[in-house]
């Protein structure tokens, strides 16, 4: 099967995943998309996600918080503001910043800057589906 290269860094973490893989499928500002080898060469911003890596029959969830993407025929370059493999997520920590994101919007009050609240609650939302924890 043919595979490419996906390195994953972040600034505080260097990188994070380095690895040939046989398909990505990332979520982008416009929209969903899957990477295959010999992808056209592209550059776009990601959104707060789990990004779903498809290896030989197996696929492994990666957090990524947003970041740029680069894509050329051969490897795929990741540099996100945060990553985590799942393994490096605290479900405990995600699971509080889940709800201080909830409860910071539904108070809906006017010091309350709605979209950074929004952005911590993607966030939360995707390392707990990253960890295959689903909150009500
Ligand atoms: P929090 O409010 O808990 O800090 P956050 O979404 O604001 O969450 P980020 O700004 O995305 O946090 O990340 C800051 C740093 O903390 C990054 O290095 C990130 O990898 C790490 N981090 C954040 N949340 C978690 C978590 N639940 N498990 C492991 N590492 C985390």
């Amino acid at each position: 099967m043919a595979t490419i290269l996906l390195e994953v860094a972040t600034p505080d973490k260097g990188e994070v995943f380095s690895k040939e893989i046989n398909m990505l499928i990332v979520r982008s500002i416009c929209g969903e998309l899957g990477i295959l080898p010999k992808h056209a060469r592209l550059l776009t911003e990601l959104i707060p996600h789990a990004m779903r890596i498809k290896e030989g029959s197996g696929e492994t969830k990666l957090f990524v918080s947003g970041g740029f993407m680069e894509v050329t025929p051969d490897k795929i370059t990741i540099l996100a503001d945060a990553a985590e493999n799942p393994d490096d997520i605290d479900v405990e920590r995600a699971k509080a910043a889940y709800q201080r994101a909830e409860e910071r919007l539904n108070k809906k009050s006017p010091e309350i800057d709605i979209d950074r609240a929004e952005a911590a609650l993607a966030r939360a939302k995707a390392r707990l589906l990253v960890k295959g924890v689903h909150m009500g």
